[in-house]
């Protein structure tokens, strides 16, 4: 008897990984391993399976009610781990509990949660996940970041940025008007799904004053890529609550020790950032690839959560990266780079003096993956056109004064033989067209 066709395929948001997509899970594998090697990681390898219990305590409610639960048929309640940070944190708060601190430990595996299959969320998917155990300073954060920002040089990717916040600024505002933890949390995890009416409701309800009220909703507003600006503004909305200043204290510190460390990474500071996972108290972060909505991996601060586990009081920051995510962006970048390739582009200057321009924007191109020609020999730019037929160029960048003094430069299709003006930011978007 034949297997009936439903069973031959893979169960929902489970998957066979084939070809590029086991080569891309593997060479991530090996990339992170080689970044937790050096940064003095040691691997640690933790149960798929663990009681509910554990994954359950401090998991959030969103993602509790997405584990995998069954019981064994000993009779116990156990699940498939959605996270490694119970895992990791357990083995902190027995095994490994008279172990040297600082602790820094790496471990990689797959995950289960039982979320709606879509593009880059499945059931199944892979982490990398670092955590240091025992310091409560600055300079740990900045290291989870550091360490964050090298694998995803080390496996190639470009163009991604780092989503900051610090759960202390608004937990602390929170705490001002006695709103229980519990509440808090659901705060959070509204915010995390960008829910911010029915957040500010639910601390209005929960008994948060008008005045914490208009300061939750004047820091939602808060963000941007100058980060010093973005702290000041900080500073002013929170300067009536002590606890709030000294968070968005310690997150400026971070960001400071950050830059001084030349860790040249993108950063989007945001003071309404929150992250869904329950645990969280300090720093919280997200990486995002630019072009792709979702993010390819996050963490954060939990100074809290040995505890709970009976471990005592150790202080702990950790990053988790999406591997399955990973390998997504890895995959469009380089098709965006094959279909660069495709591209064969002549730069040419009007005149002499507006060579250092056409340099300029020949190397960006080349940055961008594209084959790029200089014009060398002065020609007129009619003569270097049509010369450019015959090399096979799809594409004229014609940079003349006129249009450069607006940052601007003239875009010539030399298949459909048409020309246009176009802004430089623009250049790379339009020849792609
Ligand atoms: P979290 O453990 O929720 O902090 O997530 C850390 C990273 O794991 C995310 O940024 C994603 O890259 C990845 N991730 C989380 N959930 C999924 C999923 N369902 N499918 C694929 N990747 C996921």
């Amino acid at each position: 008897m034949w297997l009936a066709s439903e069973f031959r395929r893979t169960v929902r948001g489970m998957r066979d990984l084939i070809n590029e997509e086991a080569e891309n899970l593997r060479f991530i594998e090996q990339k992170a391993r080689k970044v937790s090697r050096l940064y003095g990681y040691k691997e640690v390898v933790t149960p798929l399976v663990e009681h509910y219990e554990l994954l359950a305590a401090k998991l959030g409610e969103e993602n509790r009610r997405r584990m995998f639960v069954f019981e064994d048929l000993g009779g116990r309640k156990v699940a498939l781990r959605p996270e490694f940070t119970a895992s990791v944190a357990r083995l902190v708060a027995t095994k490994m509990q008279s172990a040297p601190r600082p602790l820094r430990l790496f471990s990689i595996g797959s995950l289960y949660r039982y979320d709606e299959p879509q593009f880059g969320r499945y059931r199944e998917f892979w982490q990398a996940n670092y955590e240091l155990f025992g310091s409560n300073k600055s300079e740990a954060d900045v290291e989870i970041l550091a360490l964050t920002n090298s694998l995803l040089k080390e496996i190639g990717l470009k163009s991604y940025f780092f989503k900051v916040g610090h759960v202390g600024i608004l937990r602390s505002i929170l705490s001002h008007d006695g709103i229980a933890e519990e509440q808090q949390n659901s705060i959070m995890q509204l915010l995390d799904k960008k829910q911010v009416d029915i957040a500010l409701e639910t601390a209005k309800n929960a008994g948060s004053s008008k005045s914490s009220l208009d300061t939750l909703e004047t820091l939602l507003n808060i963000k941007g890529r100058q980060s010093d600006v973005v702290i000041s503004e900080i500073y002013e909305a929170v300067k009536s609550y002590s606890e709030a200043l000294e968070a968005a204290g310690n997150l400026s510190e971070i960001i400071t020790m950050l830059k001084a460390g030349c860790v040249d990474a993108d950063l989007l500071v945001e003071a309404g950032f929150a992250r869904g996972l329950e645990y969280y108290t300090g720093l919280v972060f997200e990486v995002f690839v630019v072009d792709m909505d979702i993010a390819v991996g996050g963490g954060g601060r939990y100074d809290r959560l040995i505890e709970l586990f009976g471990g005592g009081q150790v202080p702990a920051v950790g990053a988790a990266l999406g591997v399955d995510r990973l390998s997504l962006a890895l995959q469009k970048q380089r098709q965006i780079s094959q279909r660069s390739e495709e591209r064969r582009i002549l730069v040419v200057a009007v005149e002499s003096s507006l060579f250092g321009q056409a340099f300029k924007i020949s190397n960006m191109l080349r940055e961008k993956g594209f084959i790029v020609e200089l014009e060398v020999m002065r020609r007129s730019v009619s003569k270097a056109l049509s010369d450019a037929d015959r090399r096979g160029i799809t594409h004229a960048v014609i940079v003349g004064s006129k249009e450069i003094k607006q940052n601007m430069v003239v875009l010539r299709s030399m298949r459909e033989r048409t020309q246009e003006i176009v802004p430089i930011e623009h250049l790379f978007e339009r020849i792609m067209q």
